[in-house]
Formats: C-alpha cells, sequence, structure tokens
C-alpha cells in the first residue's frame, strides 16, 4: 500500500496539468497511468504541433501565461490558435512531466486503475495489476474514448459511476461522417463550402441542426474537414432518426445567380463547374445533373448525402457526452463524493476544432490541481 495526499488517474493532457499544480502546491502527488508511457495523445494533438488553446477559449490568456511563466513555453499564434513556439507536442509534454516531477510528483506508467473507492478517511485506488494506493484526494483525469489507441477506453466513466456519478452517453465527436452514397469517384477532394447537417424524424421533413463554413475533405468512405468534424458531435443516429449533410459549394451566390452563371459558362465557354470547383467534383456533379445548367446548380447548392454514422473512436478527436458539469463545481470538484475532482474530456464538455478540448484540460486540470490541497493522511 502506497500513500500520498493526491492520486492523479491518467496522465494525459488534464492530468499532468493537475499534478504539475498540485505538485508546486508542495502536495505529495501519485500520477498513475495505463500506458507505458505519459502523454501518449498529447503527442499526437495537433499533427504533432499541439494546438493548446485558442484566443476564443475561456481562460486562454491565463493558459498562455501559464505556458509562459510555469513551464518556459512561449505560444505563437496563428488565426487565433495557440501553438508552441516550437511548433512540437513533444515541448509541451517535456515541460508538464519534467516540471511534475522536479516539483517532487511521481508518475507511475502501466498502472491501470480498475477501481477506486472511499471511506470517511481515504481513498483507496487499485491497479489491475494488484497494486494498492491510498491518497485523500484524487483527480480522475481518464479523458473519454476519443482516440482510443491513445489509451482511452472509457475507464473513467465506470470509475465515476462508482463514485456516484451519472455520465451522458459518450458519442464520437470531431470525427468525418460516413455516407450511404459511393465517394470514391470524390476521394482526395478538398473544397471551401458551407456544410449543414439535417435531421429528420419519425419520417418527417429534414429540418437543420447546425451549420458550419469552412474546408470540406473526401475521402472514399467518409467526409471530413473541420467544419464537417466541427458537425459530427451533434449525430446522434436512433432509430426514427435520420441525418443528412448537405454541402453548398457556392454559399456567396443564390441559386438564380448561380444557375444564370452556370448557363452563361456552357454557351460561352463549353463548361459549366469546371474551373469554379475541383475538377472531380465538378465531373460528380456534371454527370448526376445530365449537364443541365438548372440541375447542376441546384446540386451544387445542395450537394446531399446520406449520413450513416461518424467513423469511429480511432478518427474522433474529443468525446461529446461525460458526466455533466451541472454535477461538479467551479473547481471540478465532485458535488457526489468528498476530495474527489473531474477533469478534462471525462466531463460533458466538447468544443470545436482550434486548441478549444486541449484549452479544456489544461483549464480544468489545473484548476482542481490548485484547490486539491489536502492535509494529508
Ligand atoms: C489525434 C488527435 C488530435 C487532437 N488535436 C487537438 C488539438 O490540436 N487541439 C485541441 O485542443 N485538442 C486536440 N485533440 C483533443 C485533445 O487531445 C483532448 O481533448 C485532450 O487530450 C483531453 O485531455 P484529457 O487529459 O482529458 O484526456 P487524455 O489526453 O485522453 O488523457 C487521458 C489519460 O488517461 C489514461 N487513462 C485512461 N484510463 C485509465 C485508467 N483506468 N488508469 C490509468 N490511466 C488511464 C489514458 O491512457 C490517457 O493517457 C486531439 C485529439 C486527438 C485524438
Amino acid at each position: 500500500m502506497i500513500n500520498c495526499d493526491i492520486i492523479v488517474v491518467g496522465a494525459g493532457a488534464s492530468g499532468l496539468a493537475a499534478a504539475f499544480a498540485a505538485a508546486q502546491r508542495g502536495q505529495r502527488v501519485i500520477v498513475l497511468e495505463r500506458n507505458d508511457a505519459p502523454a501518449k495523445k498529447l503527442l499526437a494533438t495537433g499533427n504533432g504541433r499541439c494546438n493548446f488553446s485558442n484566443r476564443k477559449a475561456m481562460f486562454s490568456a491565463e493558459l498562455v501565461g501559464f505556458f509562459s511563466e510555469c513551464l518556459g513555453i512561449e505560444a505563437v499564434e496563428e488565426d487565433g490558435r495557440f501553438y508552441p513556439r516550437s511548433f512540437e507536442a513533444k515541448t509541451v509534454a517535456d515541460a508538464l512531466v519534467g516540471g511534475l516531477e522536479m516539483a517532487g510528483a511521481q508518475i507511475i506508467c502501466g498502472a491501470r486503475v480498475v477501481s477506486v473507492s472511499n471511506n470517511e478517511m481515504a481513498y483507496t485506488v487499485r491497479t489491475e495489476d494488484g497494486r494498492f494506493f491510498l491518497s485523500k484526494a484524487v483527480i480522475l483525469a481518464t479523458g473519454g474514448k476519443a482516440g482510443i489507441q491513445f489509451g482511452c477506453y472509457g475507464d473513467g466513466y465506470k470509475l465515476a459511476e462508482k463514485l456516484r456519478h451519472s455520465v451522458v452517453k459518450p458519442v464520437p465527436a470531431l470525427d468525418a461522417l460516413t455516407c450511404a452514397e459511393d465517394l470514391s469517384q470524390l476521394h482526395g477532394v478538398r473544397v471551401r463550402a458551407k456544410a449543414f447537417l439535417q435531421r429528420s424524424q419519425d419520417g418527417g421533413a429534414f429540418e437543420e441542426t447546425a451549420s458550419e463554413e469552412g474546408e470540406v475533405q473526401f475521402t472514399k468512405t467518409a467526409v471530413s474537414g473541420i467544419c464537417v468534424m466541427d458537425l459530427s458531435g451533434k449525430v446522434r443516429l436512433a432509430e426514427g432518426t435520420a441525418y443528412r449533410l448537405v454541402i453548398d459549394l457556392f454559399p456567396e451566390k443564390k441559386l438564380s445567380e448561380l444557375e444564370y452563371s452556370l448557363s452563361y459558362r456552357q454557351r460561352m465557354f463549353g463548361v459549366m463547374l469546371k474551373g469554379l470547383v475541383p475538377e472531380k467534383l465538378a465531373q460528380y456533379i456534371e454527370n448526376r445533373a445530365e449537364k443541365d445548367p438548372a440541375a447542376c446548380a441546384a446540386m451544387a447548392k445542395a450537394l446531399t448525402f446520406t449520413v450513416t454514422g461518424t467513423k469511429g473512436w480511432k478518427n474522433a478527436q474529443v468525446t461529446c457526452g461525460g458526466v455533466p458539469l451541472s454535477e461538479v463545481d467551479g473547481m471540478f470538484r465532485s458535488k457526489a463524493s468528498d476530495e474527489l475532482y473531474i477533469v478534462g474530456e471525462l466531463l460533458d464538455y466538447d468544443g470545436p476544432c482550434g486548441g478549444f478540448n486541449l484549452n479544456w484540460a489544461f483549464h480544468t486540470g489545473l484548476t482542481a490541481g490548485m484547490f486539491a490541497v489536502t492535509e494529508g493522511l
């Protein structure tokens, strides 16, 4: 049995931040991580560049300040997104791990936590290989289920439920959408557009659920790109519910304007969409519209795909669902169990692409780590 003040379960972005903050305040901290190394997912974020915050995210200025003052990481901003100046996620992972170890915290890898129980005195944390740890406080930082290849299998939901929390059903978000149509002809196409997610219930008319503008990308089996990924968390397929993705390739033009322009182009230059959108996409639409300008314009304004789901946990960047925010206070302290904190993606928060999710993980982790100061056992 190993004793300490605080056990952090999970050495991802939120767990490392929490351990760092708590250790800096003199707490004896142990971080238990199921993988053979800490920060595996963090290292893969932002294509290895770690887009850790966004100018529009809450407390982003404080986080950028913390990175600079406490970790020695200078941030650079690109279109409102913050990255470490090195553009390497390793900079962030190394600084956190080095910093918390310097402050006296210990990370134990290959330690999958399978049970967390408490009595009035302490928490007992058990790992899969039969080790026991005793602490005054526990910070659950296990992440959700997104990026399953990085060690996220949803363990935290079971641990939280045993500690009297509820869990909003987790679904993959920031993911590509799979479609019923054969997309092989469009494979590799990237185009700027406005994407609409529409939903129909019990065979009724389709109604708009959400829309986003940006780059749309096609693969053989799915439609992706940041704006489609931002819509993916809203898909809740269930019996009687159908979704479709409608892509407007000319959001700046009215249908009548586009129709006029395409028939003019056909008469004058012998082409319609070719030259306005990527060639594969022009051919795809023109073939289906049988070279009719009115039909081509209608399809280019509302290119419609039947959504069959998302690519799944391996492809998703974040989890929608988790422990409701109403079950923790402003310090991310559990309202159901004393001296328990829940942080990061395990909570029911998911942000859009652009640094909002790491910002959340770091913000919640640092806040909990700062407030989880205990008197020890
Ligand atoms: C490929 C990819 C790229 C991304 N890029 C960005 C980006 O650029 N910007 C951005 O804002 N967000 C990005 N995200 C999202 C972001 O990485 C997550 O929101 C963030 O890492 C969540 O932090 P977390 O600490 O809550 O969970 P995680 O980082 O998932 O960490 C949880 C840790 O807990 C461990 N664990 C789980 N169960 C147990 C257990 N039972 N016992 C012990 N340990 C356990 C896991 O192994 C893991 O190490 C990306 C996600 C992916 C998958």
